[in-house]
């Protein structure tokens, strides 16, 4: 939802709040699409003697999976902002300077990249995540698979295959 900036110019010390529910069930981050929850955006628009600022807070569940083994991972992921407006076309964005393009604001668009500097590029199901066998694809969390103690040098692999069909006939 954008918020129509002209309404702060009506007095010195106006605001404008905001708690709304948004969808970013489309948005691609690493190659997935990680916010399947709602996304919950709440806070407040205001006007100081000239100064329009937007606080806020983001929070949803980031739908991910453990990195070793995984395991689908959910996440809670929260983020806050408090960020000066400005309506100043040469002015640079900066931590906490948003750049207006137009005399609205849609506040997930100065929240939702707060929230994704809060994501990880990788999250784990625990500190110790044993992930999974990379011969067998076994999860090492749950069974012992003997992979390690069967693998050998694969230049002893003819020679084993050649002990193995003797022993067979
Ligand atoms: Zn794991
Ligand atoms: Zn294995």
């Amino acid at each position: 939802m954008k918020i129509d900036l002209k309404k702060l110019n009506t007095s010195a010390h106006a605001s404008i709040p905001f708690d709304e529910t948004i969808d970013l069930t489309d948005e691609k981050l690493y190659g997935a699409k990680p916010f399947q929850s709602p996304v919950h955006i709440k806070g407040v628009v205001s006007n100081e003697s000239g100064v329009v600022r937007l606080a806020g807070s983001i929070e949803t569940i980031y739908s991910t999976e453990c990195a070793r083994c995984l395991k689908p991972l959910e996440i809670p992921l929260s983020a806050e902002a408090d960020m000066m407006l400005s309506d100043d076309p040469e002015a640079e964005e900066e931590d906490d300077l948003f750049v207006l393009t137009s005399d609205s604001v849609d506040p997930a668009d100065v929240l939702v990249p707060a929230l994704i500097l809060q994501v990880q590029m990788t999250y784990l199901c625990k500190e110790d995540c044993k992930g999974l066998c990379p011969h067998c694809g076994a999860d090492r969390n749950v069974t012992d698979c003997d992979c390690d103690k069967k693998q050998i040098d694969p230049r002893f692999a003819a020679l084993r295959a050649l002990l193995d069909s003797d022993k067979g006939e």
